[in-house]
């Protein structure tokens, strides 16, 4: 029997958009992942600037993944108190599924730049595979030299059979929307229907989120 491969997107999705999806099938279809689950931050420690709470993000992401092919919506950060951490997520994860399956980690190019301010973010491979892919024009060259480092060790063509611990890369088609850009237009009262699915654009609508009119 093979080993279960599960995928897991961490991010603010403030709001969700194209881009996360895109990421999101690429990794499950180049990775043969069994199930990508999206996991959005709760106060996030990285960014300040949230304009929707966690709950109404979660709500966002479960609408977005609503009718795809094993993308699962997963709340567990929301719900934390305090800052979330990856590498508690992981740790978390890894005591509810045991040790066999494979944890993948699916990271943009931006996120594997920035990795080396992760907390903890040497145990990361400890607890799963970190697996990357090129953001827009966010190269994969010249890396900071900490990340450099964690690349040369543990970077492998392919997800070995393992549960964790390799860095892989894996392509996609370029998905040119950032959540910033998105929020400046709805702010703008532009109404973006080619960068968000129908029901999250209505849910932010609704909910007269990031300064959007409500349709009357
Ligand atoms: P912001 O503009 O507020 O920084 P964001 O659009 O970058 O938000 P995040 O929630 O920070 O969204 O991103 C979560 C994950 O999705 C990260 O790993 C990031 O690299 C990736 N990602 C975001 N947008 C894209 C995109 N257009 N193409 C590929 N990956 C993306």
């Amino acid at each position: 029997m093979t080993r279960r491969r599960i995928g897991l997107l961490g991010g603010t999705f403030d709001p969700i958009h194209i881009g996360h999806l895109a990421l999101a099938r690429a990794g499950r279809d180049a990775l043969s992942l069994d199930e990508v689950r999206l996991m959005p931050t709760g106060r996030s420690w990285q960014k300040n600037s949230s304009t929707a709470s966690a709950e109404q993000r979660l709500q966002m992401v479960q609408l977005a993944v609503r009718g795809e092919d094993r993308l699962l919506a997963d709340g567990r950060e929301t719900l934390r108190a305090g800052s979330t951490y990856t590498v508690d997520t992981l740790a978390e994860l890894r005591v509810e599924y045991g040790d066999d399956p494979a944890l993948v980690l699916l990271l943009g190019s931006d996120q594997l730049r920035n990795l080396a301010t992760w907390h903890r973010y040497r145990d990361l491979l400890g607890f799963a595979h970190i697996a990357c892919t090129q953001r827009e024009r966010i190269g994969l060259q010249d890396l900071p030299i900490d990340v450099e480092h964690l690349v040369h060790q543990h970077g492998r063509d392919a997800l070995p059979d393992a549960p964790a611990g390799s860095i892989v890369f894996f392509v996609m088609p370029p998905v040119p929307v950032s959540a910033t850009v998105l929020r400046e237009r709805l702010a703008a009262g532009d109404r973006p229907t080619e960068l968000v699915p129908a029901a999250v654009l209505d849910y932010i609508e609704s909910h007269r989120l990031y300064g959007a009119r409500a349709l009357l």
